[in-house]
């Protein structure tokens, strides 16, 4: 690839696909992120290391973009064969040290999420079946490099400097590297699909339900701003365009608020309901994230004062105000 960054796509077991690693050739040997934590995934990841010219074993720092197992899973294990260092951001490290009891309380956290907002008690159950099922895909690690926002990652070759940029999940991060004009953007920012703003449980022990897409396009905001030519996604090809790969982002959410205020002005509806008229019957696995992306676009119009939360049998219930 560019600038001594090399991109290794591993295999995932999700709908998004492979996902991106690199291996950032300088001293230490860095790989961002890791993969999730399966046979396959471990094997293609050693290939891909070793296609670039060194041995999984060479690696000395692992960095984390963020919490999901996509990206986490083969974090310990690297680590473990190779005695690397994990990075992470400060707000991710409870999450990464403590994964099986973190991802429980997640799960937890959406069924009330999914139970308040009209989703029926069977897809609930099925949808937390299917999260135990793929719990294995992920796996604890020690984080040893504590990061925080704002500060700079010396490597040998270039510094990257850590930005915390949460709307995707609340540990989102992102690397810049202000001499080459490069960002590695992880899930934050993606080519070809939109991030998914998905409700997580607050990092700062909060019950309340996050606002997870006006969170995000705060962060987008922030990252339309930086000053780069290439952006490395955690999913993907390259982006060579930011600027107008976000206003593309912005544009989108706009017309689809526009499009459920206008759902939620025809009858008062639930973010199920609301769902279901957008994209009809939903697969189990998806519920989740579309109910994500309804419930963030309604803070969208909740926050402008053009729409209202009410209850039906427990259920918010939003109006067109
Ligand atoms: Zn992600």
């Amino acid at each position: 690839m560019s600038h001594g960054i090399h991109r290794i796509a591993i295999p995932t077991p999700f709908a998004v696909g492979r996902v991106n690693v690199y291996l950032i050739e300088d001293d230490p040997l860095t790989l961002v992120d890791a993969g999730p934590n399966s046979g396959t995934s471990f094997d293609e990841l050693t290939k891909g290391v070793r296609e670039l010219g060194h041995s999984l074993e060479d690696i000395e720092l692992v960095v984390l973009t963020h919490q999901h197992i996509d990206h986490l899973g083969l974090v310990a294990l690297v680590a473990e064969r190779s005695g690397a260092d994990v990075a992470a951001i400060d707000v991710a490290v409870p999450f990464v040290e403590n994964y099986s009891e973190e991802a429980a309380k997640d799960d937890a956290f959406a069924r009330g999420v999914m139970l308040r907002n009209g989703i029926p008690e069977d897809v609930v159950g099925a949808l937390s079946a299917v999260s135990q099922a793929f719990r294995a895909w992920g796996a604890r690690a020690d984080v040893t490099r504590v990061l925080r926002d704002g500060e700079a990652l010396e490597l040998r070759d270039r510094t990257l400097h850590v930005h915390h940029r949460p709307g995707h999940s609340p540990t989102d991060t992102i690397f810049h590297d202000r001499e080459r004009r490069l960002l590695l953007s992880a899930d934050h920012l993606l080519g070809h699909i939109s991030s998914n703003p998905l409700i997580t449980r607050p990092t700062d022990g909060s019950e309340e339900r996050p606002q997870a897409l006006v969170t995000y396009l705060r962060s987008l905001e922030q990252t339309r701003e930086m000053d780069v030519d290439l952006v490395l996604p955690g999913h993907g090809d390259p982006i060579h365009d930011h600027r107008t790969l976000i206003d593309e982002r912005f544009a989108l959410h706009r017309r689809r608020a526009e499009k459920i205020h206008r759902l939620i002005g025809e009858q008062p509806r639930s973010a199920y309901e609301i769902a279901q008229a957008l994209w009809g019957n939903i697969a189990v696995t998806q519920a989740y994230l579309t109910l994500s992306e309804v419930l963030g676009h309604v803070d969208l119009l909740l926050n402008d004062g053009r729409a209202r939360e009410v209850e039906r049998d427990g259920v918010a219930v939003f109006e067109a105000a």
